[in-house]
C-alpha cells in the first residue's frame, strides 16, 4: 500500500517515516508531489488533521495520514494547544515559539504548575471523502523546563521534560522520544489497526 504524507513540517515528517517504517507501507510525502499544505482553521486537532488527511489525498488521489499535533500547558489554560505552530505568530520559527512560551510562563507566579501535554491525532482516510476515517490520539504528559535543554526533535522538544527519564525532547534520542511520544503512541495505535484491515505484515 502506498500513502501520501499530509505534512510540511520536516522534523514530524521524520518522525512519520520512521514510525510507518516496516508496517509494509510505502510513504510519500505530499511536498514530493508538489501538494501544498492545507490550510489550518479549525479549533480543533480532529478537525485540522482530517482537513490535511483529505486534502492531500484529492490532490494525489492516494490514501493519506496526517496528524495535527500541539502542545497543551496547564498553567496556560491549554495554550499554545492547536496554534502551537503558530505561538509567536504566523512567520514565527521554533525558536520564537520556545521564546514565547518561556516568557508567558515567566508572567505567572513562580509556584505555577509547569506541567504540560502533547496531544496528536493521527488520522487515515482512504479517499477524500472517506466517511469512516481512521482516527487515533497519543498524548504525552510532562513539564516545561526553565532553559532548553537538547539539539533532538524539533518544536518545543528542547523545553519539554518527559517525567520518566528526567531528559528533554531535545535529549531523547529518536527511538527513545519515539517510545514515549503522543506521536509513537497515536501511529502504532493507528498501524494496528491499518494491518488488520489490509493485512500488511508485521513491522
Ligand atoms: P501542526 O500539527 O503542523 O499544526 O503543528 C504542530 C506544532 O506543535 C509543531 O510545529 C510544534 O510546534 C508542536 N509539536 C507537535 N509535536 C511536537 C513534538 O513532538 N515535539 C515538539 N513540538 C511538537
Amino acid at each position: 500500500m502506498k500513502v501520501v504524507l499530509a505534512t510540511g513540517n520536516p522534523g514530524k515528517a521524520a518522525e512519520l517515516e520512521r514510525l510507518l517504517d516496516g508496517a509494509g507501507i510505502e510513504v510519500v510525502t505530499q511536498g514530493s508531489l508538489g501538494v501544498e499544505p492545507a490550510p489550518e482553521t479549525a479549533c480543533t486537532f480532529v478537525e485540522n488533521a482530517l482537513a490535511k488527511a483529505r486534502h492531500a489525498s484529492g490532490q494525489t488521489g492516494l490514501p493519506a495520514v496526517a496528524d495535527d499535533s500541539g502542545l497543551s500547558v496547564d498553567a496556560l489554560g491549554g495554550a499554545p494547544g492547536v496554534y502551537s505552530a503558530r505561538y509567536a505568530g504566523e512567520d514565527g520559527d521554533d525558536e520564537a515559539n520556545n521564546r514565547r512560551l518561556l516568557e508567558e510562563l515567566a508572567r505567572l507566579p513562580e509556584d505555577a504548575p509547569r506541567t504540560a501535554t502533547f496531544h496528536c491525532l493521527m488520522v487515515f482516510v482512504r479517499h477524500p471523502e472517506d466517511p469512516v476515517p481512521v482516527i487515533r490520539h497519543g498524548a504525552w504528559t510532562g513539564r516545561i523546563v526553565a532553559t532548553p535543554r537538547g539539539g533532538n526533535g524539533f518544536g518545543y522538544d528542547p523545553l519539554f521534560e518527559d517525567p520518566e527519564s528526567g531528559l528533554t525532547g531535545g535529549e531523547l534520542t529518536a527511538a527513545d522520544k519515539d517510545r514515549r511520544s503522543h506521536r509513537g503512541i497515536a501511529m502504532r495505535a493507528l498501524v494496528a489497526d491499518l494491518r488488520r484491515e489490509f493485512e500488511l505484515q508485521e513491522g
